[in-house]
């Protein structure tokens, strides 16, 4: 209970002064129960989130249902069993979910919550408090951690993620997968005639034309300098390489604004083999592609 002097300046008595304090609180705390045959509900419910969203305290006191109706779909179960456990093992509550709040727009909610067993099953004290703004910047973080600053494609680390994803699928599920690696051809004597600024718009231009024609489960990374890949899921070899063909014609047929016809790409591609390791797949497609400028540039190979 606050001291009087905390009190001071304030005419209500200290259980209205508690009531006040809770309801002001940027966030919630409650009590929740569950009962032996599992029907959930919140005995107590206070904070200024509460108010919100057209859920109403009095009925979730009764049946916690409504509130729960409003978790994001993966978020549902995936709660459930967290209340589940921690009921029957006694651990607290410590997780993140995304809650409906207002029209179709997600918030994202961090809870912590305490068991105990009481005779009529277990309750729960805890608090829960609105992340979604955190979470946002987590995101543009995230993102801005991926990207590649010149292209805005996803950069090599971003790469290696999604591959180490696709080849755990692809060995797990006998999916095909393939990989492309692709090299500008004598770049370096566009920058040397024309400039490091152009040489960085044909980089850019080059990314845009490729995205335009590749799919939206594939992805494009910029590897460093002027050297890309691209990873494709559920693709075999074959098809690869009609994409590849298909990026290397309209690379050779557009004009960057440096001679129509200077800018060629080499491509080497692979398909992955069940059971290869990631360095595996690197290296056979890197191998293609010093063969495709061996075999004289501008022009697609797989390896043996
Ligand atoms: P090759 O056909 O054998 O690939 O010849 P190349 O000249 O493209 O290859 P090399 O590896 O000798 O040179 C790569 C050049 O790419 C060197 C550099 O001038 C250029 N380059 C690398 N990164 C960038 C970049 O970010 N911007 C620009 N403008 N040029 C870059
Ligand atoms: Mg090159
Ligand atoms: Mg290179």
């Amino acid at each position: 209970m606050p001291s009087n002097d905390v009190l001071l300046g304030t005419t209500t008595s200290p259980s209205q002064w508690l009531f006040e304090l809770t309801e002001q609180l940027p966030g919630v705390i409650f009590q929740l129960h569950r009962s032996p045959r599992g029907h959930l509900h919140f005995p107590y419910l206070a904070g200024s989130a509460t108010g919100l969203n057209g859920l109403d305290r009095h009925d979730l006191a009764r049946n916690a249902q409504p509130a729960l109706e409003r978790l994001a779909e993966p978020d549902y179960p995936r709660l459930m069993a967290i209340i589940e456990r921690s009921a029957h093992a006694g651990t607290p509550i410590a997780t993140t979910f995304r809650l409906r709040l207002n029209g179709e727009r997600m918030n994202w909610i961090a809870v912590r919550a305490q068991p105990r067993q009481v005779d009529s099953g277990t309750l729960w004290v805890g608090l829960m408090i609105d992340i979604s703004e955190q979470m946002l910047e987590e995101d543009r973080l995230r993102r801005l951690s991926d990207t590649d600053d010149l292209t805005g494609l996803a950069n090599r680390r971003k790469l290696m993620t999604r591959l180490d994803e696709e080849l755990s699928l692809s060995n797990r599920h006998g999916l095909p997968l393939s990989l492309m690696m692709l090299d500008l051809d004598h770049f370096k004597s566009i920058n040397d005639t024309w400039g490091h600024l152009q040489g960085d718009q044909v980089l850019r231009e080059l990314a845009s034309l490729c995205q335009g024609i590749l799919r939206e489960e594939d992805l494009m990374a910029r590897l460093g300098g002027e050297e890309f890949a691209v990873l494709l899921p559920l693709t075999p070899e074959s098809h690869c390489r009609q994409l590849a063909e298909r990026l290397r014609r309209r690379i050779a047929e557009h004009d960057f604004g440096v001679g129509r016809g200077q800018i060629t790409i080499s491509i080497g591609i692979a398909e992955h083999r069940v059971g290869d390791s990631r360095e595996i797949l690197m290296q056979r497609v890197d191998d293609s592609l010093y063969a495709a400028k061996h075999g004289g540039r501008n022009r697609v190979m797989a390896d043996a």
